[in-house]
């Protein structure tokens, strides 16, 4: 028990820093493929986070960002 509560510690704190800068995703589909975007998967840019679907996408979109146009979500 003693071990494993450093570790949880550990993935709290991971959580939290992922989360605590860039607030939120501007767009809902990703731009390389327009899946679903999940926000573990996101790069900082001029325009604010542009989030994608998985690692690949994200990976994808920083080689060459102006390949890929990036949608905002429709504003509230
Ligand atoms: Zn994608």
């Amino acid at each position: 028990m003693k071990a494993v509560l450093p570790a949880l510690f550990l993935a709290i704190i991971s959580v939290t820093a992922v989360f605590a800068k860039g607030g939120p995703a501007i767009n809902e589909k990703c731009p390389v493929d327009g899946k679903t975007v999940r926000i573990i998967y996101r790069v900082f840019t001029d325009a604010g986070t542009v989030a994608f679907c998985c690692v690949d996408c994200m990976e994808s979109y920083k080689t060459s960002p102006s390949r890929y146009t990036v949608t905002p979500k429709p504003g509230k």
